[in-house]
């Protein structure tokens, strides 16, 4: 056991480690990135939410308690077999970001999109995933994995698909053969992945106006290329030009990896973007004794400054701040969800409504058979 934990901690990972040896195979205990040491030193895999949903998809375990957040539980649980449980240690772990688009407001968004910018909705043809032909002008809907799995549905029904920040350009391309030449995509809810992504890609910032719910579009929708939704996550948004200019002026070779959830300015600025996982290797990769700054979670960032004590890593935020609702899965809450478990319960099981299950599974299905 880790003896940097307080004896009350320890005797909470004890448990923890007593419960699972218990559960044996029936468990499978999924952590990510973001999470606390004091949880991932319990899962069985550590990942980002791409990892985490292939592995999931691929588990026989009975139980899949999920280390994560609301809409990686759902996701879990849309792409696992109706007797597999999924579970969410504490059920007010949710996601910010994902809370900034709601199937309301993006229904009514698409009414207004495909009549403002004359477009046609993938359903209406026989297979709404058929790839268009040049003169085609499709809106086809792209969701973050960070959303709620009533939107996964909305977007599986429309002939759209699931990305998340390591497949981001592939799922694009996809999306954008569907659409046709004069088609778009309408991209939510992380405006940020969206034009770093089309940035990336060559597209031209007046081809990417955004849409504000209650507000409506900011920008030229028709003949855009990507419509993107004005949501963020208030953990990424914080990474400025300005902290990467003070990292460089104290260390000229220093090197700066972010998130593309990050602001474009910032992803610019920096030396390289990504995933968790991307930015996992990038760091492995880079020499002894580098300075490195990365722009994402702090306990990520702590425990890539753990693992590489050969190289000098900080947090590009200095005013470090963690993601406050993967903070909310203590180890006392998944103690207490083992615990009922072993007692036969299900306790903080996530159950995707049936009615939403079909569309959801599209949109993951469609994005897992992608390569990246
Ligand atoms: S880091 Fe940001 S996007 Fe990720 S779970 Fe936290 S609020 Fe949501």
């Amino acid at each position: 056991m880790d003896t940097s934990l307080s004896p009350e901690e320890q005797a909470i990972a004890e448990r923890i480690e007593e419960l699972r040896e218990q559960l044996g195979d029936e468990l499978l205990i999924l952590g990510h990135h973001y999470q606390r040491d004091s949880i991932v030193m319990h899962a069985d895999f550590l990942g980002d939410s791409f990892m985490l949903s292939q592995m999931a998809a691929e588990s026989n375990a009975k139980y899949i308690v999920f280390c994560g957040v609301h809409f990686m539980a759902e996701s879990a649980d849309i792409l696992t077999n109706d007797d597999q449980i999924v579970v969410l240690p504490n059920m007010r772990a949710g996601c910010s970001m994902a809370d900034m688009a709601t199937l309301n407001e993006v229904e009514s968004a698409w009414e207004s999109i495909l009549h403002e910018a004359d477009l046609r909705d993938p359903i209406t043809r026989d297979d709404p995933t058929a790839v268009a032909s040049e003169d085609d002008n499709f809106l086809v809907p792209v969701t973050y994995m960070n959303s709620s799995a009533d939107l996964k549905d909305f977007v599986g029904r429309h002939g759209g698909i699931v990305c998340t920040s390591s497949n981001a350009e592939g799922i694009l391309k996809w999306a954008f053969d569907r659409a046709g030449k004069n088609g778009s995509v309408l991209f939510f809810p992380d405006q940020h992945l969206g034009r770093n992504t089309g940035d990336a890609m060559g597209i031209s910032h007046d081809l990417m106006p955004t849409w504000t719910p209650g507000i409506g579009a900011m920008g030229e929708l028709k003949g855009s290329r990507i419509i993107l939704w004005h949501g963020f996550c208030s953990v990424h948004k914080r990474f400025t030009t300005a902290q990467i200019d003070e990292f460089r002026h104290r260390h000229p070779d220093g090197i700066v990896v972010v998130h593309p959830e990050c602001p474009i300015d910032t992803v610019k600025a920096s030396d390289a973007n990504g995933s968790t996982q991307y930015i996992r290797n990038f760091v492995a990769q880079q020499e002894p004794g580098s300075h490195i700054a990365i722009g994402t979670e702090i306990n990520m960032v702590a425990r890539l400054a753990d693992e590489h004590p050969d190289k000098h890593i900080e947090c590009l935020d200095a005013e470090i701040c963690p993601c406050s609702t993967m903070y909310m899965i203590h180890p006392a809450y998944l103690m207490d969800v083992l615990e009922r478990i072993a007692d036969g319960e299900k306790p903080n099981q996530i159950v995707v409504p049936a009615s939403i299950q079909e569309g959801s599974l599209w949109a993951l299905e469609r994005m897992l058979s992608i390569k990246k």
